[in-house]
């Protein structure tokens, strides 16, 4: 294992629009590369540029605390940071890899958005994030916190074969169930990827999301796997090679046509996704971030964006039409609050009578009765 200290330009990466998958508005990355060396990783993959062996060696952003400083201080800023949750996770490398344990650079980037009143949605699969639970707590109260898990499934031998750096999933579960029961810090659990033909079964799935209801998270977001060609799909096929030599065939037509971003066929998508739905529909889990959960921290425009594609792939779930996901993203576009725009939104792009009536709603009301309706 090598650790290199590196000094970065910059930490918070503003999302060129708001995310609905995490609800977040910024995320970072305060270490480069993981060593929780999950083999379906797609951080391995060449366009990230994570330097070293991937799961071996890791890089530190040394000066990380400082630059958030002054990234975060409204005094120190010609354009104050806009609102909504800071993402800790879902890059490179997991913001709770043993390396925090020295470095503490994620801690210390908690208590920089306690200080100026940030809220923060943290994803990782590491149970380390326990020693930071007074501190989210804090924030929870003041501005908002959400923690979040990602599981392949909730099979120890399934997770012990492909993460193999972090504790199984049944005890991380049980950690965000007794953090919820103790801190009233919402909880979530990603779902990403599912592994084809080992996780994704009606079996494995059935049992995930029943132990999800069992523990209350408050939301399941699902995706499958992608392999991208190169780094990514080599090491986790040599992984596979090891425990599910018989698979290999399989996973060749699978992702036949991946594409440089490492697709599945469609047939395949759509039969997972529909698995999903059915299941999580089934143990009443929302499949988006409920809006109770992120409303008081977002900005007005970028609600109307959010609940437009969630609605979007709730629907699309549903495998029915949607005219939300490209109104959403014309809006998001938008250089002045979409508020500026009543009376000419169907002037924009992807945006006709129904979508309007739907944002006039979530202006007027704060959210939209067919939102509430969708997400049950
Ligand atoms: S924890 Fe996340 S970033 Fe780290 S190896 Fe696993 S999937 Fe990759």
């Amino acid at each position: 294992m090598a650790v290199t200290e590196i000094t970065a330009k910059s930490i918070l990466r503003k999302f060129n629009k708001a995310d609905s998958w995490f609800v977040a508005r910024y995320s970072m990355n305060l270490y480069r590369g993981c060593l929780h060396n999950c083999s379906y990783c797609d951080g391995r993959a060449e366009k990230y540029n994570v330097q070293g062996e991937f799961g071996k060696d890791v890089a530190v952003k040394i000066n990380a605390l400082d630059l958030l400083e002054k990234e975060l201080d409204p005094a120190k800023k010609r354009k104050p940071v806009k609102k909504g949750f800071v993402l800790f996770g879902g890059g490179v490398g997991d913001s709770y890899q043993s390396v925090e344990k020295r470095y503490e650079l994620t801690r210390g980037a908690l208590v920089l958005m306690e200080r100026f009143n940030r809220p923060v949605h943290v994803l990782t699969k590491s149970t380390l994030v326990e020693r930071d639970i007074d501190l989210l707590e804090k924030i929870n109260k003041k501005s908002k916190a959400l923690i979040s898990m990602s599981f392949s499934s909730m099979d120890n031998q399934i997770s012990a074969q492909f993460e193999p750096g972090v504790a199984d999933p049944l005890t991380r579960l049980d950690l965000l169930k007794q953090i919820k029961k103790k801190s009233g810090i919402a909880i979530g659990v990603f779902l990403m990827p599912v592994i084809p033909y080992i996780s994704d079964t009606p079996e494995v799935l059935n049992e995930t999301l029943s132990r999800c209801r069992e523990a209350e998270v408050d939301f399941v977001i699902f995706s499958g796997m992608t392999l991208k060609p190169g780094r990514q799909e080599e090491y986790f096929y040599s992984s596979l090679e090891n425990s599910y030599p018989e698979l290999i065939n399989e996973y060749k037509c699978l992702y036949a046509n991946a594409g440089k971003w490492g697709y599945t066929s469609e047939a395949y998508y759509h039969k997972i996704n529909h698995l999903f739905e059915s299941l999580a529909d089934h143990h009443g889990i929302p499949k988006r971030i409920p809006i109770q959960h992120w409303k008081p921290v977002t900005d007005e425009s970028d609600r109307v964006v959010i609940i437009l594609e969630q609605l979007d792939y709730l629907l699309k779930l549903k495998r029915e039409t949607s005219p939300y996901g490209y109104g959403a993203y014309s809006l998001s576009q938008l250089k002045q609050p979409i508020r500026e725009y009543q009376g000419s939104f169907t002037r924009l792009k992807g945006i006709g009578p129904v979508t309007e009536r739907l944002i006039r709603e979530i202006l007027n009301t704060g959210s939209c009765k067919y939102y509430d309706k969708m997400m049950g």
